[in-house]
């Protein structure tokens, strides 16, 4: 019965929606379509609990209230018809139900049958606003749930669509649930007692007809449970494959290059780096490429160490690339690397020592003699470092032998790019470091790049001060923002520079965060006032505002994405080099830049960057002993959502805590790569935030099951389940890694 067709066991009627709006074909789709959350018919809604938009079918417990009957004139009929009006209440504010009928007598016998006044029913409905009736709520046309009908305290809400009600769900699931005792069971006999999980017959009856919310509990737990089971198979399979390619061990050797930089290098590790060092170096040494991701804060130390894993590889003959995402980042990587390295990096000049390498850059605007330069380099072998962009990637770039490839903030590369860029390898598979200064929140990073080891470094080097960060209202202190550029004077009297981050180029542009660093923006929030910062976030009216007003006297300079990229260099090389007092600038700012005078950073309409975004930001400042500031600048109104996200990074320099908080704030199902709708989605009950026990749970069940059947050779059902998933889940959500 399991894979029956809907149409022959609900009929092609009722069939159809389920099909075309949520895109269930079988009794097995339907039963694995699951409540979303189920509604005590014993408890009263609120408006509060719906977090429902207008035009939403939603089901809810009412009390009815009074009703009126109203005549009208049918137009179609030219007849006398009527409406009866029912006002019904939420435990918080009422809502006002509609019904049109032929017949005076059929409307008014329904509804004393149904919607008797004092009466506790179940409606289902799309609840809109009346604006002629000053924006009242109301349900049109809802359907009423008879408790006779069924007779359960927990009503299954499940997830629908604009066009089909939950109800007609449930009623559906109801003719079929049955067949749950010829589902497939999934999971081991073995494993179920191990994880004290309920079969799985009795754990669809629970999810779709519970008794209680222990029942619904118990039942949840078994089915996520599976859910995670199956994901965590298919990484480990990954893993697996992944770890039996060949790859070349590349060990180093004493009295290179390494060793050379170890000689010169300005710090000592600190403990973190130094371990992480260890983990790479080892990964490194082994047969098969490394699959590594490391996560650090901002100004955590990533790039040194990245740096002397490239010195390993050249000592063992091969080449590294580093990958960055934007023009400014890869010639900053280069100059930081050239800086370090000194004169290894003059490796076949006159004089060079014998361990010296060379450095290439190549990005989109390398061309003509410097270009057919680097390629040169590159594929004679010449280069031991190749620092680019995008650019790496063109057929044209080969390499003699690349050995390692570095990727430096890895969300902004496709899964495609880097195997591009890993098939550049000449006979065996490049190792690969993936970086990111996101943190990544462990739940996520067990499910999204499960199958990546993962290296963290959790404290910052030491010398590095802290950073306060401090919100300035507009919307009650407007006077303030001439504090703001007060403030910012004193800094550069003291000696200091100062970013002033805009969130647009031109005034009335979309927020220029999301074209330039590719991340999302935040959901833009219906309560943004006017008393928002309008025109003062547009970089090209503010900056020559300032340089004629608050800031007249001071070197100021623009840096944004649409500058020629000769201009941004020049920009950022004075801005480095200390002749830029202050920086006006989009978000191109955003990852690695390293100015360590830079000391102070005003954010201009705060509430447009996302909580990550923010975090990265101010991890400019501060960073080069001297205690930082951060100003987050908003109009956004007091106890708008927009300025408890600012209060929370302004509270908090916890860059796993914020990640956790935007994770929420962006709803995982984007972060998963497809949208939480009510259709078939790959992860329907597991929640990365909420589940960590349960899928670290079936993680290691996973590893261990992997192990010991790499192709589930006695797990027929199970490696099918795996199959099904590759073949629905968007290839974005396994590939992410
Ligand atoms: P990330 O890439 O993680 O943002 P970087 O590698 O760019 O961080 O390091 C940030 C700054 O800290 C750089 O100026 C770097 O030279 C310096 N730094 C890195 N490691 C140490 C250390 N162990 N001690 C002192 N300074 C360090
Ligand atoms: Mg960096």
């Amino acid at each position: 019965l399991w894979d029956a067709k809907l149409t022959s066991a609900v009929g092609a009627r009722s069939a159809k929606p389920l099909t075309a709006e949520l895109g269930l074909v079988t009794v097995g789709d339907l039963l694995s379509h699951y409540p979303r959350r189920y509604l005590d018919v014993d408890q009263v809604s609120t408006f509060a609990e719906l977090r429902t938009a207008e035009g939403e079918m939603v089901t809810v417990v009412v009390k009815v209230g009074h009703s009126d009957i109203a005549p009208y004139r049918d137009r179609r009929t030219g007849r006398t018809a009527y409406r009866t009006e029912v006002e019904a209440r939420f435990a918080d504010g009422p809502v006002w139900m509609t019904f049109f009928d032929q017949a005076r007598g059929r409307a008014s016998g329904r509804i004393e049958r149904q919607l008797s006044p004092g009466s506790t029913v179940v409606l289902s409905g799309r609840l809109t606003r009346n604006h002629y009736k000053r924006g009242r709520w109301e349900l049109t046309h809802p359907e009423v749930t008879d408790p006779d009908d069924d007779p359960t305290v927990l009503l299954p809400v499940y997830p629908a669509s604009a066009k089909l009600r939950s109800d007609v769900v449930r009623r559906a699931v109801r003719l079929v649930l049955d067949a749950a005792e010829d589902a497939p069971d999934l999971l081991p006999s073995r494993l179920r007692e191990e994880h004290r999980l309920l079969g799985v017959a009795q754990a669809l009856r629970w999810i779709h007809r519970p008794q209680d919310r222990r029942q619904a509990g118990a039942a949840a737990r078994r089915l996520k449970f599976d859910e995670a089971f199956v994901t965590q198979i298919a990484l480990a399979q990954r893993r697996h494959r992944q770890r039996s390619e060949p790859g070349r061990p590349r060990r180093g050797r004493s009295g290179g290059l390494l060793d050379a930089f170890e000689a010169r290098m300005p710090f000592r590790l600190t403990p973190g780096q130094d371990v992480v060092e260890k983990e790479i170096l080892a990964d490194l040494a082994a047969e098969h490429p490394m699959r590594r991701l490391l996560q650090g804060e901002v100004g955590s130390g990533k790039t040194v160490v990245a740096l002397r894993a490239m010195l390993r590889v050249v000592d063992s003959g091969g080449q590294a690339a580093l990958l960055a995402p934007t023009e400014v980042l890869a010639q900053q990587h280069a100059r930081s690397i050239r800086a370090l390295l000194g004169p290894l990096a003059d490796g076949g000049r006159l004089g060079a020592a014998d361990e010296a390498t060379r450095l290439v850059l190549l990005t989109g605007s390398t061309t003509g003699a410097a270009r057919r330069e680097a390629l040169l380099e590159a594929a004679s072998g010449a280069a031991g470092i190749v620092v680019g962009t995008h650019a790496l990637l063109e057929e044209q770039v080969v390499f003699a032998d690349l050995a390692l490839v570095v990727v430096d903030e890895q969300h902004r590369f496709g899964v495609e790019q880097r195997a591009a860029l890993a098939a550049k390898g000449a006979d065996s598979v490049p190792h690969e470091l993936v970086m990111t200064a996101t943190p990544i929140p462990r739940t996520v990073a067990m499910t999204v790049f499960g199958d990546l080891e993962t290296s963290a470094l959790t404290e910052l080097p030491a010398g590095r001060a802290t950073i306060q960060t401090t919100v300035v209202p507009l919307a009650e202190a407007p006077g303030w923002i001439d504090r703001v550029w007060a403030r910012v004077r004193e800094e550069v009297e003291r000696g200091h520079q100062v970013y002033v981050v805009c969130p647009r180029i031109a005034a009335g542009e979309a927020a220029a965060s999301a074209w330039e660093t590719g991340e999302e923006p935040p959901e833009d929030e219906p309560e943004v006032t006017s008393v928002g910062t309008g025109a003062l976030g547009a970089l090209e009216t503010l900056a020559p505002a300032l340089t004629a007003g608050a800031l007249s006297g001071l070197a100021l300079e623009t840096l944004h994405g649409r500058m020629p990229p000769e201009e941004k260099e020049r920009v950022m090389l004075a801005f480095s080099a200390g002749r830029v007092d202050v920086l006006v600038s989009t978000t191109v700012i955003e990852v690695g830049v390293d100015v360590a005078n830079a000391t102070m950073m005003v954010l201009l309409d705060a509430d447009r960057f996302g909580v990550s975004q923010l975090h990265q930001l101010r991890g400019r400042v501060g960073r080069g002993g001297h205690p930082g500031l951060c100003l987050l600048v908003t109009g956004a109104a007091a106890g708008s959502a927009a300025r408890a996200r600012l209060d929370a990074v302004a509270a908090t320099t916890d860059g796993f805590a914020l990640a956790e908080l935007d994770l929420e704030l962006r709803r995982e199902g984007n972060v998963l790569g497809h949208e939480q709708s009510g259709r078939r989605s790959d992860l329907r009950l597991v929640s990365v935030l909420r589940d960590s026990d349960i899928i670290e749970e079936a993680r290691a069940a996973a590893i261990e099951l992997v192990r010991g059947d790499p192709d589930l050779a006695t797990e027929p059902r199970l490696a099918s389940a795996v199959e099904d998933l590759h073949r629905r889940a968007s290839p974005e959500y396994l590939d992410r890694a």
